[in-house]
């Protein structure tokens, strides 16, 4: 063993034995739960993900019941969590699981890697916390522990940074209890190394920290430069035929691929009437009639500032899907309720429904 893993691993384990906090998806030690609660917890804080783990859990408790259900049922779990990306992977991946694997998640880490939404980072939780794998992970609160303790310059995203951690994280979650280890760092950062005013009196760790012995926790990490938030507008139709609304389910990729939304397109700042007819036309596949601007639903989201611009419209001939969607469905309210759809074009049916 080397100092590192000496000074490191021992304190922080015992710190996590009697720190940690009592979170559902530690209670199992069902791989398939484990994994649930990895995606879900990507970009997301842990109170958030609880109920939606919870519901997730209750309705899909294997992997085989999740790899037969529809996308759509699986986004509508999904929704408000975000990132939709996580959940049509983790839907492919257990039908890969039930495939290729008899529905059994496999414990060898170059096997996961081959599942759908299966990085480094996910590959290292599971394989580690569900199967007792020494591989490392580095999260946003573990590459910030281990840029203090090392003494770890460059910012995040940098590359070379980003090596030196994962070797770092390598070294110290060799020996035994390697998920413990991962999650006692990961639990570390989200409650004492913290981003801002880290309790360091409290660090189990803080003898052997670089940045405290050198007064540069406040340097470290150093500030990511923030690029400018791009705004996404899109014009929205609302299209009805008597008591029900066109809906579209998108194609699989993309910010909101799989996700049931009103047609839209996107529209350029300031697009005038012309410009918006063009672009809904495309999205509703047929000739329409531009009838009257219905408000707006604007939603922040992590990397974008989304805006969307309603109208309404009768369409001239039968909606055809269009470039980027896979179907068409003439909903009723009620129906539009069970669909999955993003929490944004929630807010716009809402809105369109006065
Ligand atoms: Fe973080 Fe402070 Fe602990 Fe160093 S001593 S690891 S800066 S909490």
């Amino acid at each position: 063993m080397t100092r590192a893993q000496i000074a490191v691993r021992a304190p922080l384990l015992a710190w996590f034995d009697l720190h940690r906090r009592d979170l559902p998806w530690r209670r199992s030690r069902d791989p398939y739960a484990i994994w649930v609660s990895e995606v879900m917890l990507q970009q997301t804080q842990v109170s958030t993900v609880i109920p939606y783990w919870d519901r997730f859990l209750a309705r899909f408790p294997t992997v085989e019941a999740l790899a037969a259900a529809s996308l759509p049922e699986v986004l509508s779990l999904w929704r408000g969590l975000g990132y939709y990306a996580r959940a049509r992977n983790l839907h492919r991946a257990a039908k890969a699981v039930v495939a290729e694997h008899e529905g059994k998640l496999p414990s060898e880490p170059e096997l996961l890697r081959k599942l759908p939404g299966f990085g480094r980072y996910t590959t290292g939780a599971v394989a580690s916390i569900a199967f007792g794998r020494e591989l490392p992970v580095v999260d946003g609160n573990v590459a910030r522990v281990l840029s203090r303790l090392f003494a770890v310059e460059g910012a995040p995203g940098d590359a070379k940074r980003e090596a030196l951690l994962w070797r770092r994280a390598g070294e110290l979650v060799a020996g035994d209890r390697p998920g413990d280890f991962n999650q006692a760092l990961m639990e570390l950062g989200a409650l004492v190394c913290r981003m801002e005013s880290p309790a360091c009196l409290l660090c189990p760790v803080r003898a052997s920290c670089a940045a405290l012995a050198s007064g540069r926790v406040s340097e470290l990490p150093a500030a990511r430069a923030r690029a400018p938030r791009k705004k996404l507008r899109l014009a929205v139709a609302v299209c009805r035929k008597s008591r029900e609304v066109l809906l579209g389910m998108r194609e699989e990729r993309g910010l909101f691929g799989g996700l049931w939304e009103l047609p839209c397109a996107e529209i350029a700042p300031g697009a005038g009437p012309a410009q918006v007819l063009s672009a809904l036309q495309s999205a509703v596949g047929a000739s329409i009639r531009l009838e009257a601007s219905l408000g707006s639903v604007r939603r922040t989201l992590t990397h974008r500032d989304l805006e969307l611009s309603l109208y309404r419209v009768t369409a001239k001939s039968e909606p055809r899907p269009s470039a980027g969607y896979q179907e068409f469905r003439w909903v009723s309210p009620g129906e539009a309720q069970n669909l999955g759809m993003s929490t944004a074009m929630q807010r716009a049916l809402e809105l369109a429904s006065g």
